[in-house]
């Protein structure tokens, strides 16, 4: 009878042989391939989608889908509280007479006026060039009245 040598067995038992390189991998073998595997490469259809590029910016609203988006929407209103009463006509929209109308500018002497025409003495202006001030029209308040009905629209004030 001849016994096999149980040095050798004892050998294999000790070091098990070295994972394939699939195991070594980690890959599963119950896994579906992979759609872009190696051997796909040389047909004709590209391993990578047809859309190379991810839109950056959304879709414009033609694609399929109703426009949800908050969409401003634009309105032809001329919207009173911006406006902003200066030293030029402006256009408004007149309460009285419920019309939008380019108001007309009335010059009133206001504080400015007073005020230039006291530094004005102080520095020796005297013999009326002090009242130089009550004849510019860029130193007076300036009143936006209706062209209409003469109704008081906006004051702007120069202090
Ligand atoms: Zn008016």
């Amino acid at each position: 009878m001849a016994s096999a040598p149980p040095q050798e067995t004892s050998t294999f038992v000790g070091h098990p042989p070295l994972p394939s390189y699939e195991e070594a991998l980690g890959s599963n073998p119950q896994d579906p391939p992979m759609p872009y595997a190696p051997a796909d490469m040389k047909t004709s259809v590209p391993p990578y989608p047809t859309q190379a590029y991810s839109p950056m910016y959304p879709p414009p609203p033609h694609q399929g889908q109703p426009v949800t988006s908050p969409v401003v929407s634009v309105q032809t209103v001329y919207v009173q509280p911006g406006l902003v009463f200066g030293s030029v006509p402006v256009q408004a929209h007149c309460p009285v007479c419920a019309r939008n109308v380019i108001t007309r500018l009335e010059y009133t002497s206001g504080a400015l006026t007073w005020l230039s025409c006291a530094g004005l003495t102080i520095f020796g202006c005297i013999y009326g060039c002090c009242l130089i001030p009550f004849c510019v029209d860029s130193l007076k308040d300036v009143t936006h009245h209706c062209p209409n009905c003469s109704s008081v629209l906006g004051v702007h004030r120069r202090m």
